[in-house]
């Protein structure tokens, strides 16, 4: 039996990054990890799919180059080696979960390999692997931090296997299909169905809902599907699959009062979203109390038991790894003895398609919605030099505020490359900033960025460039 101050069980964005920080503190911490550190983020989602859709882009523009381009560039058939590919995107996996473990050694936190199993609040006890049924190490702790993530959701009619997979087998396939129907156009579905697609892959895509990307306000998304229609992914929007057919080869979708349709598919991607991880380690012993599927947390990450605490996807959505850091920095900080409370002005969150979405605060929507009056001003990157000279002008900045005050309250992007935007979204927000202190910011040019400081000057009603 060992004790320990904290006891972390999962090592994922949430879990390592609280480990390190109490560590750094002079907490006494344990992480309990099953599978490699660096949870789903590192190993099967975050990073790998950014690598995979890196190669698919890359690949995509030589076959584009293939047919002789404006640039006056050209090159003849390109071809991908898909072992390569995924070995490529194993190699910065492997990097980045080493550089986690080597950061876990340097700030003293003990890394326990193996399945927790929750006995009570302060005991845990540890099967390593390969040890079933023999003796589990036993930890008794202060604090039990709860970051165990969350599993792929299944279609009970689907279940994973076989030609079903789901996000995990999609970012390591050993063959690429012929042909592959997505599930679910979120963010999974929409970001690795486009990826395949400019592996070459005919891609088509099932979505309940009417409109692809449904969390996102319709605008944003319009360049998204139009890019979808230019790439030739077929969309079927309000439809329902059914399950595969007899011949395990069709995918039966029912759209509306219209029928079923087959799809001819050799792989389903099924990326209906993504369930908090409760089940399996104990968890019920506790009692906690639940927020539907995830655990209830409060403003500290508290959950309803004393020194249990959870963050991450455990604890429900925003299902984002900056989220789930955020919450671990936090809680480290409070077992430390700091006084600290999670109230970020803004969670952003980016979708990784071509274009790319990037969004933080309130959408003009929401706003509204929250009785607020605002004015909005988007600036489009077709009346942006930068945009010209990457030849990616489709999409555009949106900045919304408030009407007395000018307070910024959210801002919106869609466009290549506005990912890294999302930087200035977020500051802009936490720093409290107004219209005017980002339209008498100096941008640099050539910069996508300029469209931000567009969109305030044009919010103010004195856009220069357009
Ligand atoms: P996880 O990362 O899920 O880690 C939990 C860990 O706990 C796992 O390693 C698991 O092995 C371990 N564990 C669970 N139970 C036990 C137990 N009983 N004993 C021992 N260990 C246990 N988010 C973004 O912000 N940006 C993105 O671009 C992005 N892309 C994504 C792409 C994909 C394909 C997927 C699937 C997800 C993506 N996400 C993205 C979401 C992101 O990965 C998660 O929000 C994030 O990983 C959550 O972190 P976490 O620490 O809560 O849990
Ligand atoms: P999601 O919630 O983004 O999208 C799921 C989609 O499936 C929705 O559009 C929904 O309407 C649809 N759907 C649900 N049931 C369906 C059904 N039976 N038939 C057809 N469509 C159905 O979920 P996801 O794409 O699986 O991703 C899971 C989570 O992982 C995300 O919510 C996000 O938190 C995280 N993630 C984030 C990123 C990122 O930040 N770039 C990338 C990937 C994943």
């Amino acid at each position: 039996m060992q004790t320990t101050t904290l006891l972390v069980i999962g090592g994922g964005p949430g879990g390592y990054v609280a480990a390190i920080r109490a560590a750094q503190l002079g907490v006494q911490t344990t992480l309990v990890e099953a599978g490699n550190v660096g949870g789903t983020c590192l190993n099967i989602g975050c990073i790998p799919s950014k690598a995979l859709i890196h190669a698919a882009e890359e690949f995509h523009k030589l076959t584009q180059y293939a047919g002789g381009t404006p640039l006056g560039l050209s090159l003849q058939s390109p071809s991908v080696d898909i072992a390569g590919t995924v070995a490529w995107k194993d190699a910065i996996v492997g990097k980045l979960t080493g550089g986690v473990d080597a950061l876990l050694k340097k700030n003293g936190v003990r890394l326990v390999k193996g399945w927790a199993r929750i006995i009570d609040g302060k005991t845990v006890d540890v099967e390593q692997p390969g040890q079933a049924g023999g003796k589990p190490q036993r930890f008794i702790c202060e604090h039990l931090l709860l970051a165990t993530g969350s599993e792929p959701a299944e279609l009970p009619f689907m279940p994973f296997g076989g030609p079903v997979v789901s996000s995990t087998q999609a970012l390591s396939p050993s063959v690429l299909p012929q042909r592959i129907a997505v599930v679910g156009a979120g963010y999974i579905g929409l970001e690795l169905g486009m990826a395949y697609r400019k592996l070459g892959v005919e891609v088509s895509v099932v979505e309940a809902q009417d409109r692809i990307l449904p969390a996102y306000d319709a605008e944003l998304v319009k360049p998204v599907q139009a890019a979808l229609k230019k790439l030739g992914v077929p969309l079927y929007l309000s439809s329902r699959v059914q399950g595969m057919d007899e011949s395990g080869r069709g995918l039966r979708v029912a759209a509306g009062q219209s029928g079923e349709t087959v799809l001819p598919v050799d792989q389903v991607l099924v990326a209906v979203g993504r369930r908090p991880r409760t089940q399996g380690y104990g968890l019920e012993s506790l009692l906690l109390d639940m927020n539907g599927p995830a655990l209830r947390i409060d403003d500290q990450c508290r959950t309803s038991m004393r020194n249990a605490w959870a963050i991450g996807d455990v604890a429900g959505e925003p299902m984002l790894a900056h989220r789930a850091m955020a919450q671990g920095e936090m809680v480290a900080e409070i077992i430390a003895g700091k006084r600290r409370r999670f109230s970020p002005a803004a969670i952003p969150a980016v979708c990784f398609t071509d274009p790319e979405i990037a969004v933080a605060g309130l959408a003009p929507d929401d706003a509204k919605r929250q009785g607020m009056d605002v004015i909005s001003a988007s600036f489009p990157f077709a009346a942006n030099g930068r945009a010209m000279t990457i030849e990616s002008t489709d999409g555009f900045v949106r900045v919304v505020a408030r009407r007395d005050n000018h307070l910024i309250v959210g801002w919106q992007a869609v466009g290549r490359g506005v990912s890294e935007l999302s930087t200035a979204f977020s500051q802009s927000l936490e720093m409290g900033a107004r219209l005017e202190d980002v339209a008498g910011t100096i941008h640099a040019h050539p910069s996508l960025g300029e469209a931000v400081q567009e969109a305030a000057l044009r919010a103010l009603g004195h856009a220069l460039h357009i």
